[in-house]
């Protein structure tokens, strides 16, 4: 028979060949193991679903979400703050280890957080210095 690893005739069901000293016969485990191995390593499949949803960046998939909803009054600016703050940690975790991605939608966090911050803000300022004018 031929050594599986180095193709040199040796004596059959030799369990270890002379020439190269490894095992002669083909490891009926080593090929199931590169199949698998293939898929699971593929970096394209990851960044397909890691662009679209970061779900390996929760802050900044958490950042978007508040960010989308600070728009809301009332309640927008209990929103706009953490989301600019849960950006801003999406942001870092993502220069940290760039392959969680993220930075879209910390960014888009960061930005509508920043408005409807200031936004509700200001309306929340002027709300308090009409009710002071009102006053005096
Ligand atoms: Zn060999």
């Amino acid at each position: 028979m031929k050594c599986f690893a180095c193709k040199a005739e040796i004596q059959d069901y030799s369990s270890i060949c002379p020439q190269c000293g490894k095992d002669p016969q083909p490891n009926p485990y080593e090929v199931p193991k590169v199949g698998v191995a293939k898929p699971a390593g593929n970096p394209s499949e990851g960044d397909a679903t890691g662009g679209i949803i970061p779900y390996k960046n929760p802050k900044a998939l958490i950042a978007y979400y508040l960010g989308i909803f600070s728009g809301l009054p009332f309640i927008g600016f209990f929103l706009a703050v953490p989301a600019v703050v849960l950006g801003i940690m999406g942001l870092r975790d993502r220069n940290r280890n760039p392959a969680i991605k993220g930075s879209i939608h910390a960014g888009i966090g960061i930005g509508c957080g920043t408005i409807f911050t200031l936004l509700w803000g200001s309306l929340i300022i002027v709300f308090i210095i009409s009710a002071l004018m009102g006053r005096l």
